[in-house]
């Protein structure tokens, strides 16, 4: 049996007639950039994540760079995040002209390792204007976490140390609209709990448009503006400019798109953890629990329904290379998210980062896979992927 890794094509099968009447009312209109569509899905993605002001943009990317430019971070500035995530995160920090400063991993979460943060932190001096600076000299300006692969980083302590160092905390959310974390004091939602939170809707997330298209969310009214106005230049009004912004906007189609698809969202996740609480009984029924490490869910007993949303299932196996290959052959859909991290990328070796640095990141990079998760994945599916895997190591 053939597995994909996603297929979209389902789930707009059942949205079709309600998002065919959208676009056409939208060519009907002739109104394509911003406009009552984007500020509709705006003001839904507030209401969905509870976060106070949310600014539609061209891409997760661009939700990222924008974060950082509001906050006015560029040459001589550093910004901490992992090594282990899609290029965008560190990519966005360089493109403003700051150094990122990479902290190693935590190897069940595959999130950023909280003691290695708080190692790095506390290694740091401040300056003569009592700020923060890097090992490599440039000034600490914000933390980005990301929750990578649909789990929430560990907040309360990433939060904690955000606070006691005066640091904003950009939370890289591409993978994780719909996550939950237990905070200490009540339900943390992805992207809604630090200063920023950045979204991707890119097709394959969890949540995707037709395109390319971002979100990005923040706490305070002020720069909910500003962020607006680098949207669309830089400029608060049009033609005069403050500012350099960019064309960082979002169009009414993909807004269009987003808000049918937006009330599905946790039911799909909902899906996502079914098919994986399927694959954990396969992999028990056939042994291969014992073989392979399968993802922890530090925030079940939480009780939160979306302590995880499975953007991605991702296992640690034994010549994972060769069991790649052994899937290519027998058509199972499957991906390595990520081969090389952003450490050793060629692009960065100017940060001077060498291999060895990130033991976890790099062990990560060689060990682990994605396998098939999206929602509408059938039990049939999920067992001939378990078989699959199971023919090559028995
Ligand atoms: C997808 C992704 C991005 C970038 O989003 P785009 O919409 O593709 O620009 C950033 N960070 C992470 C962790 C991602 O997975």
């Amino acid at each position: 049996m053939q597995v994909p890794l996603l297929d979209l094509k389902l789930q707009y099968q059942t949205l079709r007639d309600q998002i065919r009447a959208e676009v056409d009312q939208i060519m009907d209109s002739q109104i394509f950039i911003m406009g009552p569509k984007v500020e509709a899905f705006e003001r839904a993605v507030c209401e969905y994540t509870g976060a106070a002001h949310a600014i539609g943009v061209s891409s997760g990317t661009d939700a990222l760079l924008i974060a950082l430019m509001g906050l006015g971070i560029g040459p001589g500035d550093a910004v901490i995040t992992t090594p282990y995530t899609f290029f965008a995160t560190a990519g966005s920090i360089a493109r403003v002209g700051a150094a990122a400063v990479f902290i190693d991993i935590d190897p069940q979460t595959y999130n950023l390792s909280v003691p290695a943060l708080r190692r790095y932190l506390e290694g740091c001096r401040t300056n003569a204007e009592g700020k923060l600076v890097s090992h490599a000299g440039q000034t600490i300006r914000a933390l980005m976490p990301v929750h990578l692969y649909g789990l929430c980083c560990a907040m309360d302590e990433i939060l904690e140390l955000a606070a006691r160092y005066g640091l904003p905390a950009i939370e890289d959310s591409a993978q994780a609209l719909g996550a939950d974390y237990p905070l200490r004091n009540g339900t943390g939602h992805a992207g809604a709990m630090g200063d920023f939170g950045c979204y991707s809707f890119f097709p394959s997330k969890n949540l995707g448009a037709f395109g390319d298209a971002g979100m990005v969310v923040c706490k305070d009214a002020g720069m909910a503006e500003k962020l607006r106005a680098l949207r669309n230049h830089g400029g608060e009004r049009r033609y005069y400019h403050k500012m350099i912004g960019g064309n960082f906007r979002l169009d009414a189609l993909q807004a269009a798109v987003l808000s049918i698809k937006l009330p599905h969202l946790d039911s799909w996740s909902a899906m996502r953890r079914t098919n994986a609480a399927l694959y954990r009984a396969e992999f028990a029924r056939t042994g291969l629990d014992k073989v392979l490490t399968l993802p922890t869910e530090p925030y079940a007993a939480s009780g939160l329904a979306n302590q995880h949303i499975f953007n991605q299932f991702i296992i640690r196996a034994p010549r994972r290379d060769a069991l790649c290959e052994h899937l290519a052959k027998a058509q199972i859909g499957h991906a390595i998210y990520y081969p090389l991290p952003l450490h050793l990328q060629e692009c960065f070796a100017y940060l001077g980062y060498k291999q060895g640095d990130f033991p976890e990141a790099e062990r990560a990079a060689q060990e682990t896979l994605a396998l098939p998760i999206f929602p509408e994945l059938t039990p049939e599916q999920i067992h001939a992927v378990v078989e699959a895997i199971a023919a090559f190591y028995c």
